[in-house]
C-alpha cells in the first residue's frame, strides 16, 4: 500500500514500552498508547509507516515526511493491553536502524497504517518462504496466518548463527539458517545459492505458494529463477524488496514485477 500523503492517513503517536534485545542484531520494541485504540492488522505481511522526529500531525511538506518514514511490520498487535510489537534489525546507519538502536521507555514516535498484506490461498499445502532478518517478523506473521494442513518451508539468511530466533510463540517451526558471515557472502546470495535444495525437495509444484521478502536486487533474481521452474507461475508467487542495498528510504512497494 502507498500511503497518500495527500489524504492523510490516520496518526498515532506511540510510546516505548518495552524493549527486548532478542539477539544481536535484533531490538523487539512494544509501544503503547490510547491512540492505538481500533489498530488491527488482519492481513498477514502488512506493513506500518513508522515517523521519526514528526509531530502527530503530518507536516505541511510531503517530501519532508516521506524522508522521515519508514516501513516495519505490525509483528503483533494485543488489543487488551493496547501494545503493539516491532522488531527493527539493527543494521548499522539508518534513521530507524539507528533509533530503534537508542531507544529507551517512554520515547515516542507516529505511526500511520497498517497496509497492504496478503490473502492466504485457500487449500494450500506448501507454502515456501525465502527471506532475510527483515522479513523475519512478516514471515511469523504470515506462518501463524497458515491453514493446519500447510507446511510451511522456511528459509532465513541472517547475518550469523547468534541471529537464529523463534520466528513465532504458537506455533514451531524448523527453519533452514544460512549464515552469511561464514561465507563472507553479500546480502541475499545464500537464498540464490540455496535455491536448487529448495527445488529438489518439493514434489508437486502445483501444490506450493512461494513467498520472497528480502534485499531488492536479491528479490528480482530469486522471482527470475523461480518463474523458470515449469510449474511455478505468478499467480503463486509473491516477492517484495524489503530494502535495498546502498539505498536509504527504499520504497515499500517493489514487488519486482517490473
Ligand atoms: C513491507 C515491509 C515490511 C518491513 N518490515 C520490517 C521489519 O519488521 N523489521 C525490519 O527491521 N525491517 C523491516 N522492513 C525493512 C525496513 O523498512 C528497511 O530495512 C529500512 O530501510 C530501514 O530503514 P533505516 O532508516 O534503518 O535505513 P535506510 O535509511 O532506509 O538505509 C540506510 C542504509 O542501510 C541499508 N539498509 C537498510 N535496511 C537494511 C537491512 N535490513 N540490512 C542491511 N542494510 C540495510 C540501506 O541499503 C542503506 O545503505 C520492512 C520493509 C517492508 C517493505
Amino acid at each position: 500500500m502507498i500511503f497518500n500523503l495527500k489524504r492523510r492517513p490516520q496518526m498515532r503517536q506511540v510510546t516505548v514500552q518495552f524493549i527486548e534485545q532478542v539477539t544481536p542484531r535484533v531490538r523487539r520494541i512494544v509501544f503503547g498508547g490510547e491512540t492505538l485504540a481500533g489498530f488491527s492488522a488482519p492481513r498477514p505481511g502488512a506493513h506500518i509507516k513508522l515517523l521519526f522526529n514528526a509531530a502527530p500531525k503530518a507536516p505541511a511538506d510531503p517530501k519532508k515526511m516521506r524522508s522521515q518514514m519508514r516501513t516495519y511490520t505490525p509483528r503483533h498487535f494485543n488489543p487488551d493491553s493496547q501494545e503493539l510489537t516491532v522488531e527493527f534489525v539493527l543494521h548499522g546507519d539508518g534513521l530507524a536502524s539507528t533509533w530503534a538502536a537508542q531507544a529507551q521507555v517512554g520515547d515516542t514516535l507516529t505511526i500511520a497504517g497498517p497496509g497492504g498484506g496478503m490473502d492466504i490461498p485457500d487449500r494450500l499445502t506448501t507454502m515456501v518462504m525465502l527471506v532475510d532478518e527483515s522479513a523475519i517478523p512478516a514471515a511469523g506473521a504470515v506462518l501463524e496466518a497458515l491453514p493446519a494442513n500447510c507446511t510451511p518451508i522456511i528459509i532465513c539468511e541472517v547475518e550469523d548463527a547468534r541471529e537464529q530466533r523463534s520466528l513465532s510463540s504458537s506455533i514451531e517451526v524448523a527453519p533452514t539458517w544460512l549464515f552469511r558471515q561464514e561465507q563472507a557472502a553479500s546480502p541475499g546470495l545464500l537464498l540464490e545459492s540455496y535455491l536448487p535444495n529448495v527445488l529438489t525437495s518439493v514434489k508437486d509444484f502445483d501444490d506450493v505458494f512461494w513467498w520472497i521478502a528480502c534485499e531488492a536486487n536479491m528479490m528480482r533474481r530469486l522471482r527470475s529463477q523461480l518463474l523458470k521452474q515449469p510449474g511455478v507461475s505468478k499467480d503463486r508467487l509473491v516477492s517484495r524488496g524489503y530494502w535495498k542495498s546502498e539505498t536509504s528510504n527504499y520504497p515499500d512497494h517493489d514487488y519486482g514485477e517490473s
